[in-house]
């Protein structure tokens, strides 16, 4: 019986219109609310607003139709409060329910309450108006496949468009904004509150459509995208040089640059040291491409040697040697084996702390000869001069993780440098 009244209840929730009169109707838009709406130009002002932002989206149809419900205090509200529903707004085809007061002078949906009081008003429209259009364009099943991120990022691509000449419209500026943050919300270029998820979404679907110049049909195509993944090579690309030079330490080429663009996939999981640990990321960076070859130790401490190897090759343990004694003053030297003996401690796979060395045996050797070591880094990654796949395929250094099977299974031990 109960179940009933409330599936009932819920089905009638469909019907927005069965509780509230329509306003009137102003261009694509009718708009329905408790008669505190009168078609004005602010109204006007703020509906055309929202046209203009559709107009960009990849999906505008010139004549399809919203219903905007403005429910504040009706007895829609209160029912939908009764199952739990507390955002501010929600769409369901081509039905848009906004649960705060529209101020269109000010273009403010106001909430009230908590410190989400207010969302912009047209952005919202805007907003709600895109995923109304992506239902439309996609069947309902094809609407659903679409990942939140592409679906939510797009409609707050869209609704923020008509921000972008404004001088605080600055995909590096929201980039740190992102950054800074451990917040669920943050102050939008609007002065309102955003879901931090929101900012993440947009910033990347406009990565993806104004840097990448990529085609919105062809990411919801894609079904490789991975957010996070896109996030990182944002970072890597407007990071650039701006940000580099402030670090003395490190003199950060065009060359330098270039070779991290090349291998950004292979940096991704390490691109944290590019902030943490700068010096270390760009010495890794600057070995990136040296092919594998034993290297002639003659005038190991010369500017030139370092020149001449980058360029000739280096081995494992060569590059072991000079990754400790470059970035962490430690020395080491010899061959995998003998630094393993005896300049090392043994330390346990879970216990491997960053500048610690790994060292793995030959692939189906039935022995513990150690024929290989690395430079462990973070999160069950190590660095490495490898002769096995990237260097026959001219790649020089190679990052790998220590969970990827090979490694797994002929890794041998950790070793921390003795003092
Ligand atoms: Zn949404």
């Amino acid at each position: 019986m109960l179940i009933g009244i409330a599936l009932t209840l819920l089905g009638l929730l469909q019907f927005p219109n069965l509780f509230i009169n329509k306003s009137f109707d102003y261009k694509s838009f009718e708009l329905y609310s408790n008669g505190h709406v009168e078609l004005d130009d602010d109204v006007k002002k703020v509906l055309d607003s929202v046209i203009v932002n559709l107009k960009q989206s990849q999906f505008y149809q010139p004549k399809q139709k919203f219903e905007l419900y403005f429910v504040k205090g009706t007895l829609y509200d209160r029912l939908t409060k009764l199952f739990g529903v507390n955002n501010i707004a929600s769409s369901k085809y081509n039905k848009h329910i906004y649960f705060g007061n529209p101020d269109f002078v000010q273009s403010k949906l106001i909430k009230g309450e908590s410190k989400f009081e207010w969302v912009n008003l047209v952005q919202i429209i805007s907003h709600e108006a895109v995923h109304s259009q992506m239902y439309t364009d996609y069947s309902r099943l094809g609407f659903m496949k679409i990942p939140a991120w592409i679906n939510e990022g797009y409609c707050e691509y869209i609704s923020h468009f008509h921000k972008k000449n404004s001088p605080n419209y600055n995909l590096n500026l929201l980039r740190s904004k992102l950054q800074e943050t451990e917040d669920d919300w943050v102050k939008s270029e609007f002065g309102s509150m955003t879901p931090t998820i929101y900012l993440r979404d947009r910033l990347i679907m406009e990565y993806l459509l104004d840097v990448e110049n990529k085609n919105i049909l062809k990411i919801i195509e894609n079904e490789n995208l991975d957010p996070e993944k896109i996030l990182s090579q944002m970072k890597i690309k407007l990071n650039g040089l701006d940000k580099l030079q402030v670090d003395q330490d490190v003199r950060i080429s065009k060359e330098l640059l270039d070779l991290e663009l090349a291998y950004q996939d292979m940096l991704l999981p390490i691109i944290s040291l590019k902030e943490d640990q700068t010096k270390m990321y760009w010495f890794i960076v600057s070995w990136l491409k040296t092919s594998y070859s034993t290297p002639d130790w003659t005038g190991y401490y010369s500017e030139e040697w370092k020149e001449k190897t980058k360029k000739k090759g280096i081995d494992c343990s060569g590059f072991a040697r000079v990754m400790m004694d470059q970035v962490f003053q430690k020395e080491i030297s010899g061959s995998s084996q003998g630094i393993l003996n005896q300049q090392c401690i043994r330390i346990e796979r879970n216990s491997l702390k960053m500048g610690d060395l790994v060292f793995f045996r030959a692939p189906y050797s039935n022995n513990d000869k150690i024929v290989h070591v690395g430079v462990y880094l973070q999160n069950g990654y190590f660095v490495h001069a490898t002769s096995k796949k990237s260097a026959s395929k001219g790649l020089g250094l190679s990052v790998n993780s220590l969970q990827e099977k090979h490694w797994s299974e002929d890794f041998v031990a950790g070793g921390r440098v003795k003092e």
